[in-house]
């Protein structure tokens, strides 16, 4: 089949297989390209509605136990200063993200596993639910996790605490090409059990992987969307990979050109849209990073999610998993004018002072609703 075939065959609901998304991935030519964004939005708009979803990131600490070869704040890079915001400096973020009307954050830092650290985490999400009601949000903000592997014990502690959404990159779903970029005390076994507990947890669970790395060939990112789907994810964020100076991967010689990864992720973005329909995708931010309007771009290839940056300003340089990180001046007002003047310039609304859950998550589950039973932070999790 021709790729335009393949996106007549995905627009008429019809599964897609292996060959038909390696057509899409490989359909690189700008007509093919125009065609593969068309069909993305309209599935996008089909599934999903108009509405992009905004969750504020926190970035609270850059601590880290883990080596990862790709990224910047890996414990063996001396150069960021390590930093752990306070209680109180998480809280004032989430106020501010409420005030915004973003309606959902995202905790996210490196990763530890030590008690004092899941106890901040698990205390923050209390507190975040307790001081973000308001008749806005009688529930608070919903609140993502990104907080890495950890124990299911700890899992449970989170999701008791009040937060129903937890990220987990896989970053690639080839074990080989794992190996490569982590270290040996990781594995890719160790990452997949952690998805599945985090569903048995009861968590809408979200994942993703980098495109461009170095070894990555196109059936890998075949491999990588057919894991999405085997393994029923709610939420999708992958990016382009961008080399850090600091990092231990090859540099910008041994993978494909900025022009190529940045097409290749707006393409993968649209065929986990064809495939999956109603998940969550994320427009990352390292899609920014590498195209001044590649944000908006994710959007229009299928993406109805965008974290804009909350971290407070003079940390934020010292959280950087990739080189020219953007927004690192602006402030999180500025952010919150720049985002919608830019989700507007592609004929999409925001879904202000909502969680913006994943609809996929509903469907898998048949309308289940998330109960928090403790008092102080008790609510639902299907809201629209
Ligand atoms: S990718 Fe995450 S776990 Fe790996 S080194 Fe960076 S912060 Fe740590």
């Amino acid at each position: 089949m021709s790729s335009s075939q393949v996106l007549e065959v995905a627009l008429h609901a019809r599964h897609l297989e292996r060959d038909d998304l390696r057509q899409i991935l490989l359909a690189s030519a700008p007509a093919q390209m125009t065609m593969t964004q068309q069909a993305a939005e309209k599935v996008l708009l089909q599934h999903c509605g108009d509405a992009v979803s905004l969750r504020g990131l926190i970035e609270f600490s850059n601590y880290c136990v883990s080596d990862c070869l790709y990224c910047g704040i890996r414990k063996s890079n001396h150069a960021p200063q390590r930093y752990m915001l306070s209680m109180d400096e998480v809280l004032a973020a989430a106020r501010q993200i409420a005030e915004l009307g973003y309606g959902s954050l995202v905790l996210q830092s490196g990763e530890r596993q030590d008690a004092r650290f899941v106890e901040f985490v698990a205390e923050a999400v209390q507190a975040i639910k307790q001081g973000t009601r308001s008749a806005r949000l009688p529930d608070g903000l919903g609140i993502t996790l990104c907080v890495g592997e950890q124990s299911r014990e700890s899992y449970a502690r989170f999701f008791e605490a009040g937060a129903h959404r937890y990220l987990l990159r896989i970053e690639t779903s080839s074990p080989e090409l794992f190996a490569r970029i982590h270290p040996p005390t990781q594995n890719f076994e160790q990452r997949v059990a952690c998805l599945k507990t985090l569903r048995e947890v009861g968590f809408m669970v979200g994942t993703g992987v980098m495109i461009g790395l170095p070894g990555q060939t196109v059936d890998h990112l075949v491999d990588d969307l057919l894991f999405f789907r085997d393994m029923d994810v709610d939420m999708i964020g992958m990016g382009p990979y961008i080399p850090h100076a600091q990092a231990a991967l090859p540099g910008n010689d041994d993978i494909p050109s900025v022009p190529e990864r940045l097409g290749l992720a707006l393409r993968m973005i649209a065929a986990a849209r064809l495939l999956l329909r109603d998940v969550n995708i994320a427009a990352t931010t390292a899609l920014q990073a590498i195209a001044p309007d590649g944000r908006e771009q994710g959007l229009r290839y299928g993406a109805n999610v965008i974290m804009p940056q909350v971290t407070p300003q003079q940390v934020r340089r010292n959280y950087t998993l990739y080189d020219g990180k953007p927004c690192l001046d602006d402030s999180a007002g500025q952010c919150a004018a720049c985002l919608t003047h830019r989700i507007h310039g592609v004929g999409r609304r925001i879904a202000h002072d909502q969680w913006g859950d994943s609809l996929h998550f509903a469907h898998r589950t048949g309308g289940e609703r998330i109960e928090f039973k403790a008092g102080a932070h008790a609510g639902t999790a299907d809201r629209p």
